[in-house]
């Protein structure tokens, strides 16, 4: 038997510990019982990982153009031009743009590369979007970008304050480990702070929905609050922080009007209020609500001073706490991954640092000032000051705010190398240079999750093709341009090491990040390394649960700061021609553009479609209805999705989910959409607050289509797709002008075509209603379901999941072919609806069928009828909607 291989999840910062036993062509996998992380708990996403391995769809050979090449010829090509341009247009010409996601080990050597041998700081990250607001923070806050505490701060804690954190969704385990926490400890109260009624709001004993972009005002009037009923700890206050009086005086000018400000009951509030002020262990955890906005390093600052102010941090329960979205932003941060920063967390405009870590590489040059940050480093492009840029891992034309510009800025750059590990992607399709990369699971090196631990992960499958390591990809371009010193890396060990070694040199405690213990780990050591939480100073130290134990910061005074933190207006207000304010962010069962998570079945199934949430009585006014398509417009660009009138909405917000691309579908790229502000001091664009307008998307007929192959073009006016077991679903809309059929008949010629064009030779059925414009069609071969096509007026249209599961049937008897002529199951119990639970893909007619026969009360009793929810628990949130709400068939 295959004995497991421990590594890490590669998507959410929480950086849960996995097992991977490949067997028989798969690989199954499970949570480690022995990371601390997890302690063997997945959600849905980390729980399908097997599911979107193999070599399907992926990008196995350097490409130059359409030419596919050797190694060698790419890399000679990208070395060779790199060179030209720096020659005629100066290092500041070039840049590299890289990714979370990629392991610190790539970004030691990315940044090794442009800093101290290209000699420009023009490299930045993909986590500038999620975290850099966090780290300007605690640099301002501490003196050095750390999170205090751990997660075992979460059990420990009294009150637990979440902060533009849907946790339930983003970092479920985190948001697990509360729940349990809170079952074993009912003194426990949570808080959620969050415009929207997220499924996280069901762990709160009370939600403050705040109006988007008010969180510094609620946290200055919370500090001044504070200070008036005498919870300041006068004695820390006094020896251990600078900036208070000027501070506090600031918060009491903004503490005014704080309940009107943030648009909140006030009764509300003082509950808050009261609550922060009499507790002492608080946790208050922020995530991208806090991060992502032009305010966001004060958002940060205000939630770190009331904390500072009560003295409550470094020590158990308690403490301001970054919850990282990506796999490895911290281990970016670390490495210098940010175009501000050096590596091992020194500062670029930092004389006596730049001087360390030159000598340390001996390297020719070091960037002496900082390079453009995300949105800046493509606006350059855009005008033509950055000639060449290498992207690694990531999907600006998809994730970037303003993202029609990002495509049109990279259309006319003149070299854009792209390192990736799937074949197609809306950035890719822009590459002048495509270079196949090693994915999860083949590829070697650590990353560090929200809590400073740092976790192996390891290979247990080959790369598929020519795929190889992204660092390896760098050292090759790196020597071919001269530099083989500084670049004879032949694993991810010995840059580990070399890394280790940095942090630690002429540190002494000065520089809070210190991995000296693992530098002169072998080979063997590397290989074997448990996950671990720095600083690790020496080699005999186990690694730092907590960190400001001792109050002391990372200011050569040795004390932290208070910032004074005046509310600002977002840069950007409604106005009568964009009078709602778009959010975005994340579900449940993605991750970021789908180049992985779309490839598992079970995580397609849960929100199949790009969606567009809002309140009914906007929806009202914009003229559109729950269930319809509507497109979203701002100064910027504009989208399409569904309509969803969920109640989780406050009035004049509308929420869209980041996901889908041009790859998935015909216009649902939010990021079009999103304004290009960003934070002055950290860079991180503003996603979560856009003026915005919702007007229709007019449609006179909706379908859906299922098909065994997905289909190269389709000429409609909406689509959308995902992939299933054994075919690929389409959401379809159309118009007249558009898709030609101007009759009702006319529609059903061009549906029999299309299900021809997608599945020739079979035996067909269909149903034509020319009065209602309904056709159902179907294409059946060798007895199996081949294709099928429903088109109506209107987006009733019969339930996916029962069409889904005719595609998992090897035969179809005369009453599934009499149901798709119907377009519903005439069989008993043969629709699950939609998915609920993906760990056991149980649907939502399941459930409530569950819950009418045998009158069940409790998700647990859910859970031991269908097994729903027993696995990760992310899909709890949505049983408990369903214990609380009267059944509703759906589909
Ligand atoms: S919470 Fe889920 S996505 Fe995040 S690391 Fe754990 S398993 Fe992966």
């Amino acid at each position: 038997m295959t004995a497991p291989i421990r590594t890490t999840c590669p998507y959410c910062g929480v950086g849960c510990g996995v097992l991977a036993t490949p067997r028989n062509g798969h690989v199954e996998i499970s949570g480690d019982a022995e990371h601390p992380a997890n302690g063997g708990r997945l959600c849905s996403k980390g729980s399908a990982l097997g599911d979107t391995l193999g070599a399907d769809d992926r990008l196995l050979h350097p490409h130059i153009g359409d030419r596919r090449v050797e190694w060698d010829e790419a890399l000679n090509h990208v070395a060779s031009a790199f060179t030209r341009i720096i020659a005629e247009h100066g290092a500041d010409a070039v840049a590299l743009y890289v990714s979370g996601q990629l392991l610190t080990e790539d970004y030691y050597v990315a940044n090794k590369f442009v800093k101290g041998y290209l000699g420009t700081a023009n490299i930045d990250t993909n986590s500038r979007l999620c975290m850099a607001s966090a780290v300007a923070g605690h640099k301002r806050a501490f003196g050095a970008d750390l999170v205090p505490g751990c997660y075992e701060d979460f059990d420990l804690a009294d009150l637990i304050v979440l902060v533009g954190s849907n946790a339930a969704w983003c970092h479920p385990v985190i948001y697990q480990r509360i729940a349990r926490a809170r079952e074993r400890r009912p003194q426990m109260k949570v808080v959620v702070i969050d415009p929207r009624h997220t499924p996280t709001c069901e762990l709160a004993d009370l939600h403050l929905p705040v109006k988007a972009g008010s969180d510094v005002a609620l946290f200055a009037g919370l500090l001044a609050f504070l200070h008036r009923n005498g919870c300041m700890d006068t004695r820390f206050v006094a020896e251990h922080t600078l900036n208070v009086t000027e501070t506090l005086a600031a918060a009491i000018q903004a503490a005014d009007h704080v309940a009107k400000t943030c648009g909140i009951d006030s009764a509300r509030l003082q509950q808050f209020y009261e609550l922060f002020a009499r507790t002492e262990r608080v946790i208050t955890a922020f995530s991208m609500g806090v991060n992502q906005s032009s305010a966001g390093t004060d958002k940060v600052n205000s939630i770190i001073n009331c904390h500072l102010l009560t003295g409550r941090i470094g020590r158990p329960g308690m403490g301001p706490f970054s919850i990282t979205g990506q796999p490895n932003a911290m281990g970016g941060r670390e490495a210098g991954g940010l175009a501000n920063a050096l590596a091992a967390h020194m500062e670029l405009e930092n004389a006596q640092h730049r001087d360390i870590v030159q000598r340390f590489w001996g390297s020719p040059r070091i960037a002496s000032r900082g390079g453009s940050k995300a949105v800046d480093l493509f606006e350059a492009i855009h005008a033509g000051r950055i000639k060449a840029v290498w992207i690694m891992a990531t999907n600006p034309v998809v994730s970037l705010p303003d993202a029609d510009r990002v495509r049109a800025a990279l259309r006319g750059c003149e070299l854009v190398v792209v390192s990736d590990c799937v074949a197609r992607t809306d950035t890719l399709d822009l590459a002048h240079v495509r270079l196949p990369a090693a994915a999860w699971g083949e590829k070697d090196g650590t990353v560090t999750n929200s809590e400073r631990r740092i976790s192996r992960q390891r290979a247990f499958l080959f790369p598929p093709g020519e795929a190889r390591p992204d660092w390896w990809a760098i050292t090759e371009v790196a020597k071919r341009m001269g530099f083989v010193d500084g670049f004879a890396f032949e694993s991810a060990h010995e840059i580990f090491v070399e890394h280790a070694a940095l942090s630690d040199t002429q540190n002494e405690g000065t520089r809070a990040f210190d991995i000296g213990g693992l530098a002169t780990l072998t080979r063997e050591e590397y290989d074997a390394l448990a996950p671990i939480q720095w600083p690790v100073p020496t080699k005999a130290h186990a690694g730092t649960a907590r960190m400001l134990t001792n109050a002391r910061f990372f200011y050569s005074d040795g004390k932290a700061r208070f910032i004074p933190t005046p509310p600002a207006a977002p840069r950007h207000a409604t106005d009568e021609n964009f009078p709602l304010v778009l959010n975005t962010g994340r579900i449940r069962d993605q991750w970021h553009t789908m180049t992985r998570t779309g490839r598992a079945a079970r995580l397609a199934e849960h929100l199949p479609e790009p969606y567009l949430d809002m309140h009914a009585q906007d929806a009202l006014l914009a003229g559109v209805r729950d269930g319809e398509l509507a497109r979203v417009s701002s100064r910027w660009g504009s989208a399409a999705a569904r309509v969803r009138t969920s109640g989780e909405m406050a009035r004049g917000a509308v929420f869209m989910p980041i996901h889908w691309s041009a790859a998935n579908a015909s216009d649902a790229r939010v990021g079009a959409v999103v304004n290009p502000v960003v934070d002055a001091i950290s860079g991180e664009p503003e996603f979560k607050h856009t003026p915005a307008r919702v007007e229709p998307l007019r449609v006179d007929w909706h379908g859906v289509l299922f098909t065994r192959e997905p289909i190269a073009r389709l000429d409609t006016t909406w689509w959308t797709c995902v992939s299933g077991d054994g075919f690929v679903r389409y959401e379809l809309g159309g118009r007249h002008a558009r898709t030609r059929p101007e009759t009702a008949c006319d529609r059903q010629s061009w549906a029999r075509e299309l299900l021809r064009a997608v599945s020739a030779d079979a035996d067909y059925l269909d149903y034509v209603d020319s009065g209602s414009g309904v056709y159902r069609g179907a294409h059946v071969i060798d007895n199996r379901l081949a294709a099928c096509l429903c088109i109506a007026p209107t987006p009733q249209l019969p339930s996916r999941s029962w069409l889904a599961s005719l595609f998992a049937q090897s035969m179809l008897d005369d009453t599934d072919r009499r149901s798709l002529l119907a377009g519903r199951p005439l069989k008993a119990a043969a629709d699950a609806g939609p998915t609920v639970c993906s760990c056991f893909r149980v649907g939502r007619n399941t459930i409530q069928a569950a819950i009418e026969r045998h009158g069940l009360t409790t998700a647990a009793q859910v859970g031991e009828e269908v097994k729903a929810g027993t696995n990760c628990g992310s899909c709890l949130p949505e049983i408990r909607q369903l214990l609380a709400t009267p059944a509703i068939k759906n589909s």
